[in-house]
């Protein structure tokens, strides 16, 4: 641990999205989540046809979303919900979130991206994607968007382990993520990685490690999720006919391994979520549920508790 006596992030005791997103933008930035009808090479048989063992994206799409309707419609009726919800929002952007929404010809992605662009309340876009549904003429495309719009690259790194992401049937290995992060940033794209911890195969050592290795790449934001299992999915079946297959921390356990990897995290990383919720249909384990808005102070006051913050364990 560093000498430095004060957590230079104040209470939260690490790099806090949100404060970053009010100072830059002189307040909160919204998503309006759209479902925009791309599928991922690992449904549609390219690579594979089960998906990823966690996935149900079911599981982490908005109540309010209506495939159905044009991705106009579907950003009037994410604002008549947030502006009610998020009074004091500042911009909104549209989430291109379920599935891979980089999977397509790049005249599909024009055709919806721009089209989210020109409503006159959207101000520009969180693309949610894999590592290797990136090839050169879609970051150079996502690149001149940047020069006049909020472009997040979201990036489903999942793991730093390749075990772990074979185990998990991902198709794509830590260097393609590592690869494509790069790519992106190479062109001047923000990337806000995602890992999902405690995938089965992963220890805490392996978990741990990967705060380095994810600290190595330049990137600017991380969204951590824990693992829950979500009815449907196959690691679902997988926990219900072994559970020792597929160990579930308790509550305790996954806010000392939240903190244990922050305070190994680059501290110029910013962190946008510590921990995600599915709702409470869909979600078959564990039993424990903590509201993210819980959990974040919770984990918080745990590297209060230990005198630590965000990379104070790191070494560059
Ligand atoms: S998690 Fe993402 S990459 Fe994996 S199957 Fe689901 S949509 Fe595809």
């Amino acid at each position: 641990m560093t000498l430095q006596a004060v957590s230079p992030f104040g209470a939260r005791r690490y790099n806090a999205w949100n404060e970053h997103v009010k100072e830059r933008y002189g307040g909160r930035v919204q998503k309006v989540s759209i479902e925009a009808g791309f599928t991922c090479p690992n449904r549609d048989g390219r690579l594979a046809v089960g998906g990823c063992t966690f996935c149900n994206n079911d599981g982490f799409t908005p109540l309010y979303l209506e495939r159905r309707q044009s991705i106009t419609e579907q950003i009037e009726a994410g604002l008549d919900f947030l502006q009610r919800r998020y009074p004091e929002t500042r911009r909104y952007i549209a989430y291109f979130q379920s599935y891979s929404n980089t999977y397509g010809e790049i005249e599909r992605l024009r055709a919806c991206y721009e089209e989210a662009l020109r409503h006159p309340h959207i101000g520009g876009l969180a693309i949610g994607t894999r590592p290797d549904c990136l090839p050169a003429p879609v970051l150079d495309y996502l690149a001149e968007l940047a020069q006049n719009h909020i472009i997040e690259l979201e990036i489903g790194v999942e793991s730093c382990n390749d075990a772990v992401l074979a185990s998990v049937n991902r198709g794509h290995d830590f260097a393609t993520s590592a690869d494509a992060i790069r790519r992106a940033a190479a062109r001047g794209l923000e990337v806000t990685a995602h890992l999902l911890l405690g995938l089965p195969g992963e220890s805490r050592q392996s978990m741990l490690d990967g705060a380095a290795r994810i600290s190595a790449l330049p990137i600017h934001a991380l969204k951590l999720h824990q693992l829950q299992l979500v009815r449907g999915t196959a690691l679902a079946r997988q926990w219900q006919s072994d559970p020792a297959t597929v160990p579930l921390p308790d509550e305790l356990d996954c806010i000392e391994l939240l903190a244990d990897f922050i305070e190994r995290l680059s501290p110029a990383i910013l962190l946008q979520r510590v921990g995600s919720e599915v709702p409470p249909s869909m979600k078959l384990a564990p039993s424990w549920n903590l509201r993210l808005s819980e959990l974040a102070p919770r984990v918080s006051a745990e590297l209060e508790r230990r005198g630590s913050w965000q990379g104070s364990c790191y070494e560059a």
